[in-house]
């Protein structure tokens, strides 16, 4: 009999134990887990409040459909029937530059403008920045199998003004996380597949 012990009662935490759980039993393995929370509540970043008829969630409300984990593990627990899809009409993300609202193109979003004009029509980027990004279809693919850092990888391909002020504001939020700390494997493995198979990332239709 094994005993192991999970430290952290987050997502991360909650998921680990669970998937040990299920293997265990699905390869009769006699494994105990014990999961531990230092608060008085499980869930970490995830808190969700109701207030008469309105829900408030005081971390993350939505994951995103391209990484079917997440969805995965939700119909796995029983709760495909409780997922709410995005409105679409009003969605999108918009970066302040000043003190404007500049909404981002879903290819400028992905980091894969699907060509110049794209590029060109944002004030995100100062002409040099634009031209830097333009020139990402040349710049040859990383062939180490080791891992980088988000920060790493965005200003290998794109340049440094789409690290600061477009890669960084979105991950380093949507993450909580530091982008040069950050692993690329682990949070963006689509932008290292698009490179491996593609050779870079702009240049075509964006990823769906
Ligand atoms: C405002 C906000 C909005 C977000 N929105 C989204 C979103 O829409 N979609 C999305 O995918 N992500 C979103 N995120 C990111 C997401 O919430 C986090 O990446 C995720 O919840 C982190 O989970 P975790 O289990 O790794 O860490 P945490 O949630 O931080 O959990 C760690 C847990 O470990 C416990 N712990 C720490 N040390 C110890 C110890 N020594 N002993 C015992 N317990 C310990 C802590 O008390 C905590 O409960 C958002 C984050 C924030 C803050």
């Amino acid at each position: 009999m094994h005993h192991v012990v999970v430290v952290g009662g987050g997502i991360a935490g909650l998921t680990a134990g669970w998937e040990l759980a299920r293997r265990a039993r699905r390869q009769h393995h006699d494994v105990e887990v014990t999961v531990i929370e230092a608060r008085g509540r499980c869930g970490g970043k995830v808190v969700t409040r109701r207030r008469g008829d309105f829900v408030l969630e005081g971390g993350p409300d939505a994951f995103v459909a391209r990484k079917p984990a997440l969805y995965e593990l939700a119909c796995e627990l029983g709760l495909e029937g409780r997922l709410l899809p995005s409105n679409d009409d009003r969605g999108g993300v918009a970066l302040a530059a000043g003190k404007r609202l500049v909404p981002l193109s879903p290819g400028l979003l992905q980091l894969a403008p699907g060509g110049w004009r794209e590029i060109a029509a944002t004030p995100l980027l100062s002409w040099s920045g634009k031209l830097r990004w333009w020139a990402e279809r040349w710049q040859p693919a990383r062939r180490a199998e080791t891992d980088e850092s988000v920060a790493d990888f965005v200003r290998r391909r794109c340049g440094r003004e789409v690290l600061e002020r477009i890669a960084e504001p979105i991950l380093a939020s949507l993450h909580v996380g530091d982008v040069e700390r950050m692993s690329l494997a682990a949070t963006c493995p689509h932008l290292r597949d698009r490179e491996q198979r593609r050779g870079r990332l702009g240049g075509g239709r964006p990823a769906p």
